[in-house]
């Protein structure tokens, strides 16, 4: 390590190592924000720490002046995509002599100022794997990263750690241990980090047959959905009511249970072709305000143009020119689009709360409707309750 001028250490002339600590704040929980301040420290050759502290995010780093300005610098400019990093403080510090760049396990202090990190929708590198024969996740409905997956829908109590997780009763098995320890892989410390071998599973459940296999639920799910029937599907964000958007009985069946006889009705479309709005553009007419908003990662229900000869079943948003769509958020949505072909299944919302990703509460769902679920019966209870209870406060509706 070069030598250094003088930082923070009174009355030294020169001094091998400065040390400074920084406080972040803003979105920096659940998006790999720690394990990017390692990467960063690593290739700038620092030693020090990074810990979560009640919300916020605590950075000691030690090395040559120059290595900490460029750090310091790269904390804020190159932050992983998902982060919405805010510097709150940077000031010099004592050096504290380490010889190596360690992320420390949550301070267990006081809990201010926190961000609940929101679910994500499922990235372009996952959304890859998924569909690709030869990658560990292939077609593995709870597929995620530090990019992407839900968090706020896991989350028990902060900070964010995979112990105040759901996820905490999943042990890792080797293979997903080793990425979450490799500080190169891009799964380092991804909180909800599962594989099929490890991690939760889709059970179906309708009259007279229970299952519990990811295929063969999912198999189930479209073949109900294919014979115009209603399925209540629970993925991140709650539960949602699907049918087929392009059969107009079944849409017909789902308003009579959902007792909205003319309200239009928002439909979660298949994500094709390289920006993903391939079929969109086959239902609606769409600006380029308009597919950035459809792609944003709020995942909106946007109200477009319809295309006159949209395949969708005209009761979907009867007597309207525009339809409500939106493009699907988790890997289970994108499974059972892409699986089941056409039109698609419609994941229907009331569109009175336009943009507004709204949650069917489980009291909602009534019997003889066909249940896809994740997990076994007790841990659906118990994410149930986590749905319900203290833990989902705040964040988004
Ligand atoms: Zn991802
Ligand atoms: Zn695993």
């Amino acid at each position: 390590m070069s030598v250094a001028v003088q930082d923070g250490s009174q009355g030294a002339i020169s001094v091998s190592k400065a040390a400074r600590r920084w406080r972040m704040g803003g979105r920096v929980q659940g998006v790999g924000f720690r394990p990017f301040v390692y990467r960063l420290a690593h290739f700038h050759e620092l030693t020090g720490w990074v810990r979560n502290c009640g919300g916020e995010v605590e950075i000691h780093a030690e090395g040559s002046s120059e290595q900490l300005r460029l750090f310091g610098e790269a904390l804020v400019s190159r932050a992983p995509p998902a982060a919405a990093a805010r510097l709150l403080e940077v000031r010099a510090a004592p050096n504290e002599h380490h010889d190596g760049f360690r992320i420390l396990s949550s301070a267990q202090s006081e809990v201010l100022h926190v961000h609940v990190p929101v679910d994500l929708f499922t990235c372009d590198e996952c959304l890859a794997e998924l569909s690709d024969p030869k990658a560990r996740r292939y077609r593995y409905p709870f597929i995620n990263c530090t990019q992407c997956g839900p968090r706020y829908t896991l989350i028990r109590a902060m900070p964010y750690d995979r112990r105040n997780t759901t996820l905490d009763r999943f042990t890792l098995c080797a293979e997903c241990a080793a990425e979450y320890t490799d500080p190169l892989d891009r799964r380092f410390h991804a909180q909800p980090l599962a594989c099929a071998a490890c991690g939760p599973a889709l059970s179906w459940h309708s009259p007279g047959s229970w299952i519990e296999d990811s295929t063969a639920a999912l198999a189930a799910a479209l073949a109900t959905l294919r014979d115009g029937l209603i399925v209540a599907m629970r993925g991140v964000g709650g539960y949602h009511l699907l049918c087929d958007a392009s059969n107009e009985s079944a849409v017909a069946q789902l308003r009579a249970r959902k007792r909205r006889p003319a309200k239009p009705l928002a439909v979660m479309l298949p994500w094709r072709g390289d920006d993903g709005l391939d079929y969109a553009r086959t239902v609606v007419r769409l600006s380029a305000s308009e597919a950035a908003a459809m792609r944003s990662s709020e995942r909106p229900i946007l109200l477009a143009a319809r295309n006159a000869d949209a395949p969708l079943a005209h009761s979907v948003a009867p007597g309207m020119s525009e339809f409500g769509v939106m493009l699907p958020y988790s890997p289970l949505h994108h499974l059972l689009l892409a699986d089941f072909g056409g039109a698609g299944p419609g994941i229907f919302r009331a569109l009175e709360k336009r943009g507004i990703l709204v949650r069917e509460r489980s009291r909602d769902i009534g019997a003889g409707v066909a249940r896809i679920t994740i997990g076994t019966e007790k841990e659906l209870k118990q994410l149930l309750t986590v749905l319900d209870g203290e833990a989902r406060r705040g964040g988004h509706a």
